[in-house]
């Protein structure tokens, strides 16, 4: 047991002298007099300007991911109507839609109230490594194929399908922005 804590000691010690981190290491300390806004921000939860809380909107996204179903319509609307923003106006949310088990015509309605509607994929293939490796062509048939399908089938106007997530939140770097 000894012989295993001097090790993970040791490696400890060789990969901070290399200056590789391993996931969970402690940061280095952030000199704030080295790291100003706007090409270096320290970490943490104090507002930056140090503005008064009460002077700062909060921001809140809403979103939903993958098949639109009737089966969540109801959870989907409890959640929607039940805020209000600051002002009174109904908040926003986007759907990100994949093809499999979507009600496009759950889909129109959610356009016709207001909400955005963005691409999910068409397969949703629940394989990381997929996403992580696809090619340009890959993405772009997965990506504007589902634009071009809820197009089709939702009759949403194709400019006005204009984001995209990722699967699994797994991008393949630029591969993915091309
Ligand atoms: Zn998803």
């Amino acid at each position: 047991m000894r012989c295993a804590v001097s090790l993970l000691l040791l490696l400890s010690l060789l990969s901070l002298s290399h200056g590789y981190r391993e996931p969970g290491d402690e940061a280095d300390w952030c000199d704030y007099e080295q790291c100003k806004l706007p090409d270096c921000r320290c970490s943490g939860t104090d507002i930056p300007g140090g503005l008064p809380v009460h002077q700062i909107p909060q921001i809140v996204m809403v979103s939903f991911d993958d098949a639109v179903q009737d089966r969540w319509k109801a959870d989907v609307e409890n959640v929607l109507s039940d805020h209000k923003n600051p002002n009174g106006c109904p908040v926003g949310a986007t759907f990100f839609v994949s093809h499999e088990y979507t009600s496009y015509q759950l889909v129109e309605e959610y356009y016709s109230k207001g909400y955005e509607i963005a691409s999910h994929s068409i397969s949703h293939y629940s394989y990381q490594d997929w996403w992580k490796n696809a090619s340009e062509d890959e993405w772009h048939d997965e990506i504007i194929g589902m634009q071009t399908i809820i197009h089709e089938f939702a009759n949403i106007p194709t400019d006005d399908i204009q984001g995209m997530r990722a699967p699994l939140l797994q991008t393949g770097g630029d591969t993915t922005y091309k």
